[in-house]
């Protein structure tokens, strides 16, 4: 057995041996006064004529008196306790039996069964059957008073003395029941104000944003430190309420076999853990029940104190919360037996209420958690909600996905037209060449995994095993990282999926969770933008080359030229005309020219950057908008895109000779400052191009003579 397990007394009274004494003696009263029943002459001969019989009554008389009155002492003192009920309740019974012998009343045997009863009821330990007996006492002897044909005055005697001992016992049990309610009405009344204060603290809004791992975290740590503060007033009031020396919260540690003090009412405590094993807490956690330390004989010095004073009575109470370990509050005190009943209640009450304010704390934090969630997605979908964009859209997940938890990489997928083939379109730290590439959906890629097959969020560590490249079917696969997957579901159908990895570290089922609903909604909204972005670029374009068109090209310049201006960064504009079209035209017709036009249009196209412009000037006219280039640049640019489409093969109808183009190019603000302007000073270079002999490019002329011609 361990030390522990020697001292669990949790069940038994401290004052073991006055309740034995006690109640041996009730016993021996009771067993005297039935056998008092069948003596035939009851009177007591005082005087001359007492005989040794008379003596031992007279000695019974005087025992009973005694224990009549220490009983009721015990009985309506502050801390009585059962044992003083029953001997309160066995002497009364006695007293009333030597009267009714004393006073030459019948003995029947209804007296012999009430004796019975009475030392039965006693034992069953109810306050409540002391009345009733008393009742039945009263009862009995009025029946038999009414009975007994030869009632005399000595029987009213009898009967009256009766009545006045049921009345004087009666107040005095009324007496003492009163006191004990006041008692439980101070301490119910103490745990409400305990109670209230915690309801008080409850309220207070905290700024934490709870999105983001380290908001969680603090969150978790404010609310651990609100809890400490409204339990520090239920220690105290464990303390008091026991009058006990001094009082501790202990936390056990999960599966670590230790503990550490929480939180100490007064004293110092060791800044560390102890180790479970080898202590009485152990028998606490193994029982679930409290543990009382009080063998009378031995004292017991708690490790954590740093004076390390010895006491003689230890409680421990386990203070239960869910199906976490249990929280333990030790209460101390000398001298033995100090944790009496009535104040094991009392902690017990109040060990109780620590673990409703732990469960409301638990419970609070968590909707106060859930609430922040539920804000912050709304305030996401919201911004949603206002964003027509894709390219904006975009930008909302990525932040969301940031203000959920830290990432490394961050990509997202759309299905391109047809559903065979999906493109990235947010490719944060991987490489910068995947932004805008396409990919066949067959590509052994989790991208192509997920958008194939998968309609639920997944969260892994990407082991060598599973190793596959997230995006690129060429890339080498990423191990050792935590993947998040989240396909964007929208009217019923996965139109993309967000990914997400990070070095170490998996992600976590509230991350999924958070992003999952997030990206049902950006889903909608992004499935919108692309729709409204396709009807918006079916007007912007041109219907024969798939170019935009040149009103598009207005307000692309326009817009293009304001960023210009705005970063005071360069613009240039290209303007291209089919060399000798008209001829091409005539000797083959128009179904040829549009071809030609066709094939123009998407080799130019090739040839640009995702930034740059290309439109349909109009005609066999194109025109091209280069952003943040310098003038060297845009005539190289230019250079390449009269290369390509000579070098092209384009010939209609034979082995003629191949397309080729002139180009006028002009600089914003080199050239010129308005979009009129910048676009005469492109035609004149184109001009000038033109009758230098075609398939050439040329800079806006004299740059001072070009600017001087339009303002
Ligand atoms: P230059 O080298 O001086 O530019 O000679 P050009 O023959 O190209 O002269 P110009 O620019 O005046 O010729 C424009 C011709 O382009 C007129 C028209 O026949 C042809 N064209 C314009 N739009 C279309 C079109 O949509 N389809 C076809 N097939 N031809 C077009
Ligand atoms: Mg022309
Ligand atoms: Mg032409």
């Amino acid at each position: 057995m361990t030390p522990a397990g020697q001292h669990v007394l949790s069940q038994v009274s401290g004052g073991r041996v006055r309740a034995v004494v006690i109640y041996a003696a009730a016993l021996a009263v009771v067993s005297a006064s039935a056998a008092g029943l069948f003596v035939r002459d009851a009177a007591i001969n005082v005087g001359t004529a007492m005989t040794a019989s008379d003596v031992a009554r007279l000695a019974y008389v005087a025992f009973l008196i005694i224990g009549l009155t220490y009983s009721t002492f015990h009985y309506v003192r502050k801390h009585h306790s059962q044992v003083d009920e029953i001997a309160l309740l066995v002497f009364l019974v006695c007293g009333v039996n030597l009267i009714v012998q004393l006073t030459g009343g019948a003995r029947s045997y209804w007296q012999g069964l009430y004796l019975v009863l009475g030392g039965l009821a006693s034992v069953a330990f109810s306050r409540r059957l002391v009345v009733l007996l008393v009742a039945l006492v009263l009862c009995l002897e009025a029946s038999n008073f009414l009975i007994a044909p030869q009632s005399s005055p000595a029987d009213l005697f009898r009967l009256s003395l009766l009545f006045l001992l049921a009345v004087v016992g009666y107040n005095y049990m009324e007496r003492a029941e009163r006191e004990r309610a006041e008692r439980a009405e101070d301490r119910l009344l103490r745990l409400n104000a305990g109670l209230k204060q915690l309801g008080a603290g409850a309220d207070d809004d905290a700024a934490v944003s709870p999105l983001s791992e380290d908001g969680q975290r603090v969150g978790r740590a404010e609310q651990l430190q609100r809890l400490e503060s409204h339990l520090e007033p239920l220690l105290q009031l464990a303390t008091k309420a026991t009058d006990a020396r001094r009082a501790v919260l202990l936390q056990v540690a999960e599966g670590q076999g230790t503990f550490w003090v929480r939180l100490a009412a007064e004293g110092e405590v060791e800044p560390r853990q102890f180790d479970v094993r080898g202590t009485f807490l152990a028998e606490v956690l193994r029982t679930e029940e409290p543990v009382l330390l009080d063998s009378g004989e031995a004292s017991y010095r708690l490790p954590w104190w740093l004076d390390s004073v010895a006491v003689q009575s230890v409680l421990a109470i386990p203070i239960r919360i869910w199906d976490e370990p249990p929280w333990i509050l030790v209460l101390e005190n000398d001298p033995p037996g100090h944790f009496e009943p009535e104040r094991r209640e009392m902690a017990l009450a109040v060990a109780s209420q620590m673990s409703e304010a732990q469960a409301l704390f638990r419970r609070q934090a968590k909707h106060y958690v859930e609430e922040l969630e539920l804000k912050g997605l709304l305030q996401a979908s919201e911004q949603l909600s206002r964003s027509s964009r894709l390219v904006e859209l975009l930008r909302h997940v990525v932040d969301y996905a940031r203000e959920v938890g830290r990432f490394d990489t961050c990509s997202v997928c759309l299905m391109a037209d047809g559903n065979e083939d999906f493109s990235v379109v947010v490719a944060e730290g991987h490489r910068k060449e995947l932004l805008g590439k396409t990919f066949p959906l067959e590509s052994p890629t989790w991208a192509g995994w997920v958008l194939r097959a998968r309609e639920e969020p997944l969260a892994i560590r990407m082991e060598r095993r599973s190793g596959m490249p997230i995006l690129d079917p060429k890339e080498r696969p990423t191990t050792g990282a935590g993947f998040l997957a989240v396909p964007l579901r929208a009217h019923k159908r996965v139109c993309g999926a967000l990914f997400l990895t990070r070095e170490g570290e998996t992600f976590t089922a509230r991350e999924l969770r958070l992003l999952r609903i997030y990206c049902n909604q950006a889903a909608v909204a992004i499935e919108n933008a692309i729709v409204y972005e396709r009807v918006e670029n079916l007007a912007a374009t041109d219907g024969l080359t798939g170019l935009f068109n040149r009103r598009y090209f207005e307000g692309a310049l326009k817009r293009e030229l304001a960023r210009a201006d705005r970063g005071s960064s360069n613009l240039a504009l290209l303007l291209l005309d089919i060399d000798h079209f008209k001829s091409f035209n005539d000797t083959y017709g128009h179904v040829m020219g549009d071809l030609v036009l066709k094939k123009v249009a998407t080799t130019l196209g090739r040839c640009l950057r995702q930034a740059d412009v290309l439109a349909r000037f109009g005609g066999e006219e194109f025109v091209v908008l280069l952003p943040q280039v310098s003038a060297t640049g845009a005539l190289e640019s230019a250079e390449r895109l009269r290369a390509s489409l000579e070098n092209a093969g384009i010939h209609p109808g034979g082995p003629r000779k191949n397309v080729t183009v002139s180009v006028g190019m002009a600089m914003f603000p080199g050239h010129a400052e308005s979009a009129e302007s910048l676009l005469l000073a492109a035609d004149k270079a184109l001009y000038q191009a033109k009758d230098a002999g075609r398939n050439r490019v040329v800079e806006a002329g004299a740059a001072l003579a070009a600017k001087s011609t339009v303002s």
